[in-house]
């Protein structure tokens, strides 16, 4: 079997692919600042073009597959393209980051379709602050795909909250709360400065220091051995707890050194690091 090696060392054996670049939603750290106004769009590759890419990467060494977004699930052929790659030799793990509000609908036909897993972003608990957060978005669609996401077995359902100060940073209390009686894995995202953006990111961004201190005023929280050293979370659960807490640094902490992905862009570029604006085109391959 191959192995990707780049000159580092790390072993890079994950490929996050971004399916679409168009939303459903506005959330306010992809476009702070630009109150609700529609982002420049990529392009977005034809599906024989991302299963050709992830072919390619699994003959590379790549095992474990993520489709991203924009939002995937607006994505009209999105159940044919997880069928694809999921049919893929060598990848072993196929998995999906959404913001739920379409997995009512397409929960059970993504899992049959042989997805394994799903990360779901949500930022708060209460509508009107979802509202603001998502410029319009509906709290109740996103809820509703996390109970479709646990019908239709596709687990263990992570729940990503990037938490921001002054925005939802009063709601991490419930958010950890919702980790004591549920198997859910609910992890805290420190909010990232977006190339251009410093003031709102200064202003809004919290270390995960302080947001663990907030989850330790629900209950003292206990360390729990990391089982994948390459995930970028840090993992803790409540001592009667079902679920676990997680804790992602990219900016207190960053986890470079550990990173094995690699990003494809909906328009199919691929970006060796988030950090860096370095894209390789594969379209003229
Ligand atoms: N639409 C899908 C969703 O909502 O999950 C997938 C794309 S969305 C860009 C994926 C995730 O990227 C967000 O939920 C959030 O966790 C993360 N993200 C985007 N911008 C971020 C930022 N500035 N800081 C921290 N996380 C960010």
């Amino acid at each position: 079997m191959a192995t990707l090696l780049d000159p580092f060392g790390r072993k890079l054996e994950y490929l996050r692919v971004s399916v679409v670049d168009s939303c459903n939603l506005r959330c306010f750290y992809c476009s702070p600042g630009e109150s609700c106004k529609p982002r420049s769009m990529r392009g977005q590759l034809g599906r024989e073009y991302i299963v050709r890419a992830v072919s390619a990467g699994a003959k590379a060494g790549i095992k474990k597959v993520r489709l991203t977004g924009g939002e995937p699930l607006v994505r009209k052929d999105i159940v044919d393209l997880v069928r694809d790659i999921a049919h893929i030799p060598g990848i072993e793990d196929l998995s999906l980051t959404t913001n739920g509000t379409l997995l009512k609908e397409l929960a059970v036909p993504l899992a049959a379709a042989g997805l394994k897993r799903v990360n779901i972003s949500l930022d708060s608990l209460d509508t009107h602050n979802f509202e603001q957060i998502t410029c319009g978005g509906q709290l109740q669609s996103t809820l509703d795909g996390i109970e479709a996401a646990f019908a239709a077995g596709l687990t263990p359902i992570k729940i990503n909250m990037v938490v921001m100060k002054g925005l939802n940073d009063h709601e991490v209390e419930n958010f950890a709360k919702m980790t004591l009686h549920r198997d859910i894995h609910v992890r805290f995202i420190e909010y990232m400065p977006m190339l251009g953006q410093d003031d709102v990111w200064q202003k809004h961004y919290l270390p995960s220091s302080e947001i663990m201190a907030l989850c330790n005023n629900v209950l003292p929280m206990e360390s729990v051995p990391e089982e994948d050293l390459t995930g970028p979370a840090l993992n803790f659960r409540f001592p009667e707890g079902v679920g676990l807490l997680g804790f992602i640094t990219p900016v207190s902490q960053h986890f470079c050194a550990n990173c094995n992905r690699l990003r494809l862009t909906s328009d199919g570029k691929i970006k060796p690091c988030l950090f860096s604006a370095e894209e390789i085109d594969l379209l003229p391959a």
